[in-house]
């Protein structure tokens, strides 16, 4: 059996990265599963989730950048359609999901682990991402 939960994320800027863990964290410990897996899933096609260190708030503008310098903007074929190419790139090669273990009861990240939504095509009134968790 499965327990899932849809968190909605509002975003307020065109590239933004927002923390989830204390999000997720919330559902796990609800969950009331011991020992098991957590998935993490946003919906669209212009958003992914990474797991990474959120301490220095420069490291996060830093991944902005790399992922920039990796996917420029506006040379896209599909910037003709909806002028997002590249949202869609780095949401493609980062992906929309990650599996994160439950142990004890909680999510077992590491010390500089974080859960994020990377916003690529914001800002967006709602990004629904659904928590699903098995285990027992
Ligand atoms: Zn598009």
């Amino acid at each position: 059996m499965a327990i899932q939960e849809t968190l909605t994320v509002r975003t307020s800027r065109r590239r933004e990265l927002l923390d989830l863990t204390d999000r997720v964290r919330d559902v796990v410990r609800k969950s009331g599963v011991a020992a098991g897996t957590c998935h993490v899933f946003v919906t669209g096609a212009t958003a992914a989730i990474i797991v990474n260190e959120n301490d220095d708030p420069q490291l996060l503008d830093d991944f902005m950048d790399a992922f920039d310098r990796l996917v420029p903007e506006g040379r896209w074929r599909h910037d003709r359609i909806d002028d997002n190419g590249a949202a869609h790139i780095k949401a493609a090669a980062l992906g929309p999901g990650e599996i994160l273990p439950i142990a004890a009861g909680d999510l077992a990240l590491g010390r500089w682990q974080n859960i994020f939504l990377c916003e690529f095509d914001g800002p967006r009134g709602s990004r629904d991402v659904i928590v699903t968790i098995h285990g027992g």
